[in-house]
């Protein structure tokens, strides 16, 4: 059997679209899975939805997500230090690596050309010189008539040899049109979906070429697939329509056509197609927030995908991704993106990071808080942040949320007489349970001042009534309603802070 290839096949529009890394990530699954290649190319022939530097970016967060490639295209010097690999003409930096490029669309339009006049040679495709404003009228006379849209081929039944040759000598700007076969069923297995029919008499003669000279992504595609010794075909449920289009042109050229998995939909929590309107759709964006990489592949995979009946495990590494994944196990149905997921699945990835880990990826948070910018150089120390973290950790839904509840750890607790008492305390009472507290806490040492320790002490301490010597303590300490234990919120703090903390309080009863 041929190796198994996979590719992704992303147009440059600006950012990483979520649909988008789950197709890169079954397709990256897929080929591991079986011992294959996964490969990186770029569709950048719709030259209206070019963005510059975008091709830079999508390869940036393939990285930075772990989807390593064997082939195609790499920003890394490294991987392109390979006797197959040589720098894109359209991109500098950019690497191609690997033997059947370029691996960048733009780079192979007089492939496409070459292609597609040997199709019209052939007798299965043919010149258009239809004006735009012809095929509007057409277009908006099917419309009215509720009639599919569909190309009325004038230019095949009406323009001759001769007029061809003549329009083509004067440079008449010009399209090139597949023929589609009429009354004909073309059946294909999908792998997710089983046998899809067409009926050919509903599908246009779609371009091939279009009048700047690029491919239409049909013919780029097909071509392509065929020059990377693609095996399957793995996209998006959108690319199905254009199934009876690809068949053809893999008979015309006489290729063996690859297998294909189309994936479903992704869609918002109300079952409409998932849009940028209604949430983030960018991968990027979702990095920015704070969500783990691991968080993000692991969510994505699981975004019509389960690793089968009786399994109960929802969180995977890449890893055991790689070993559960079947395609047979994608359901054909569409996928909901439900956030409250993606923060469940982060929060458990969070809870797996070392103090360590956690600290160096919560930094650049902090550092954008005002809380953080305001706070002395001490309660910056990275021993201070990493208490805080250790605090937080098992709290956390995702990485930006760092400090924001317990901003009392940065600045002064808020003072409220009526938070600080206990049921209805007097304030006697509560002057006398706050003193009792910073007796209690003034005779720890401060090697002592850990976390069982405090919590030890103050419980043996509290006795039987705890809420009366706990809450004031602990609403002296943070001035909030809601908020970490005493012990720990006492512990972050240190000896000295808290002791001034309560000092303060009991002074102004
Ligand atoms: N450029 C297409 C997309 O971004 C690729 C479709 C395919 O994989 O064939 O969806």
């Amino acid at each position: 059997m041929n190796k198994i290839r996979t590719r992704f096949a992303p147009s440059p529009t600006g950012y990483l679209h979520v649909g988008g890394l789950r197709t890169a990530l079954y397709a990256y699954l897929f080929a591991k899975k079986n011992s294959g290649d996964f490969l990186l190319k770029i569709e950048d022939t719709d030259r209206k939805r070019f963005v510059e530097g975008a091709v830079e970016k999508l390869i940036n967060s393939l990285d930075f997500l772990g989807l390593e490639r064997n082939e195609g295209v790499m920003l890394s010097k490294v991987l392109s230090n390979n006797a197959n690999s040589q720098e894109s003409k359209n991109y500098p930096g950019v690497f191609e690596v690997g033997e059947y490029g370029p691996y960048i669309q733009s780079e192979k339009l007089e492939i496409y050309k070459k292609y597609a006049d040997g199709l019209v040679k052939n007798g299965y495709a043919y010149y258009c010189f239809c004006e735009p404003e012809r095929l509007e009228e057409m277009r908006k006379e099917q419309t009215a008539k509720k009639q599919p849209p569909i190309y009325d081929r004038f230019c095949l039944q009406n323009v001759s040899e001769e007029e061809i040759n003549k329009n083509l000598k004067n440079n008449c700007p010009y399209t090139i049109r597949i023929k589609v076969p009429q009354d004909e069923t073309i059946e294909v297995d999908d792998v997710i979906r089983g046998r899809v029919k067409f009926n050919t008499n509903l599908v246009t003669d779609q371009i091939l070429l279009k009048s700047d000279g690029f491919p239409t992504y049909h013919l780029a595609s097909v071509i392509d697939d065929h020059d990377m010794q693609t095996t399957h075909v793995i996209r998006g449920e959108e690319w199905l329509p254009s199934m009876p289009i690809h068949i053809l042109l893999y008979r015309y050229f006489g290729w063996e056509a690859p297998k294909f998995a189309h994936l479903p939909l992704l869609l918002n929590p109300d079952k409409s197609k998932l849009s940028k309107r209604q949430g983030d759709v960018a991968v990027e964006d979702y990095i920015k927030k704070g969500y783990l990489k691991e968080a993000i592949i692991n969510f994505v995979a699981m975004l019509g995908w389960n690793p089968g009946k009786g399994e109960t495990q929802e969180i995977f590494t890449l890893d055991e991704l790689v070993e559960k994944f079947d395609l047979a196990h994608v359901h054909k149905a569409g996928a909901v993106f439900d956030i409250k997921k993606l923060d469940w699945i982060n929060s458990q990835w969070i809870k797996k990071l070392s103090i360590e880990e956690l600290y160096e990826k919560s930094l650049e948070f902090f550092k954008e808080k005002e809380f953080y910018k305001n706070t002395s150089a001490e309660k910056k120390s990275d021993e201070y942040i990493k208490k805080v973290l250790s605090i937080e950790q098992d709290r956390l839904q995702n990485l930006s949320e760092v400090g924001e509840s317990n901003q009392f750890f940065f600045h002064d607790a808020n003072f409220d007489k009526e938070l600080l008492r206990w049921k209805d305390m007097s304030d006697d009472d509560l002057k006398k349970s706050l003193e009792k507290s910073l007796n209690v806490l003034e005779n720890i040492t401060d090697e002592n001042w850990t976390r069982e320790n405090l919590e030890k002490i103050l419980m043996e301490s509290a006795g039987e009534n705890r809420g009366e010597l706990l809450w004031p303590l602990r609403a002296t300490l943070t001035g909030e309603k809601k908020s970490p234990s005493p012990f720990e919120c006492a512990w972050v703090l240190g000896k000295e802070e808290t002791s001034s903390r309560l000092k303060n309080t009991i002074g102004k009863i």
